[in-house]
């Protein structure tokens, strides 16, 4: 019989489980504060727990954890990134950046991805499946444990899309958020998606609080369906309904990504477009200027560009940011560290 996750499980799950085992209830409550307050890595860590039920849950059950392959630390600010390797001898990546308000890391939700963005490094070997709640976890608690310092922020915008990995990614955030474990509030959690609209629309019926980023990239459907396949499902009029309504739903402003790309989607008459379609709208818009990854050729937009995005857009009184770029000695797109670790494999 396969082991159980027992960091996938919710504290109710823990109780029935030791229920059947004849265990009493409130056993429960400490385990789960060891895994997800204390964010232990061995049962043997759990010192008010009697020998023999740790006997039985090494047993039964196993506990999330990665070796680190690699680890890169910014000498220019202190942004570091891990490529773990998980217990089935996959790759994923996440990114923890230091900010004024504390620290923030940046997850991955699955193994690869298949939305095919043309940009992007993580979906070029395509997708091989979806992490684990625990997995998703294990790296805010391995960055936390490993800085010293809590995670305060969390963004799922590593490797995978996380709307694609609905279920799991749905028992993380109440994992992560539980008051008897991680205790961290949804509201310094943000989501990015390519745009799953049926996903985006569950989501805000979940009433969670979570910012909702969104991968938008082009102000219309002749361009964003030649960088992005989601778009010929879910175009771009569909794709803004769905969002105002999350923001109207949620009181949350949702927030839009845009990576600008020399001569693809980075114009004046793309900015007008932008900004006409997004005015009025609970919205803020961050352009990003796109990480060139070597196999698609795409080149980041020309810094006066970028300046002239950034006022067209606040003509139409949409508040717009640049993302600041931070590890830039140690750059690696989304997936790039995976991506040359897994050639590295293949040659
Ligand atoms: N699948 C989700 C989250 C992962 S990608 C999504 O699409 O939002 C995280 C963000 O990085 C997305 O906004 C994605 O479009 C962007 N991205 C991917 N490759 C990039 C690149 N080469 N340069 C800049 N941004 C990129």
């Amino acid at each position: 019989m396969d082991k159980i996750d027992i960091k996938s499980l919710s504290l109710d799950e823990i109780s029935d489980y030791l229920k059947e085992k004849g265990e009493p209830k409130f056993r429960a409550k400490q385990i789960f504060a060891w895994l997800h307050n204390f964010k232990v890595t061995s049962f043997s860590q759990m010192t008010n727990i009697s020998k023999k039920l740790i006997q039985m849950l090494d047993n039964d059950c196993y506990i999330t954890t990665f070796e680190v392959e690699r680890k890169l630390v910014s000498q220019l600010d202190g942004t570091t990134k891990y490529l773990y390797k998980l217990q089935d001898n996959n790759f994923i990546e996440s990114v923890v950046m230091d900010y004024k308000h504390g620290k923030s890391v940046c997850i991955s939700t699955q193994v690869g991805c298949k939305m095919g963005c043309k940009f992007c490094a993580s979906t070029i070997a395509g997708f091989v499946r979806n992490l684990t709640a625990s997995e998703m976890l294990e790296q805010v608690y391995f960055a936390s444990r490993d800085s010293g310092v809590r995670i305060s922020n969390i963004v799922l915008m590593g490797i995978g899309e996380p709307l694609d990995n609905y279920d799991n990614v749905m028992r993380f955030l109440h994992l992560v958020s539980h008051e008897e474990g991680n205790n961290l509030s949804l509201r310094h959690v943000s989501l990015s998606t390519c745009g799953i609209v049926p996903k985006i629309q569950m989501l805000a019926k979940e009433k969670l609080g979570v910012t909702l980023s969104v991968s938008l990239h082009a102000p219309n459907d002749t361009i964003r369906s030649q960088t992005m396949p989601i778009n010929d499902a879910y175009n771009v009029d569909t794709l803004l309904k769905a969002c105002k309504e999350y923001a109207q739903q949620t009181h949350r402003r949702i927030s839009y990504e845009y990576a600008l790309i020399d001569g693809v989607n980075d114009s004046m008459q793309c900015a007008k477009e932008l900004g006409s379609r997004l005015k009025g709208s609970l919205c803020h818009v961050n352009l990003i200027p796109v990480n060139q990854v070597k196999e698609t050729g795409f080149k980041t937009a020309k810094k006066q560009n970028i300046q002239r995005f950034i006022q067209i857009l606040e003509g139409y009184g949409i508040t717009t940011t640049v993302r600041r770029t931070l590890g830039a000695d140690i750059n690696a797109a989304c997936g790039q560290l995976r991506r040359e670790n897994t050639q590295r494999g293949e040659s």
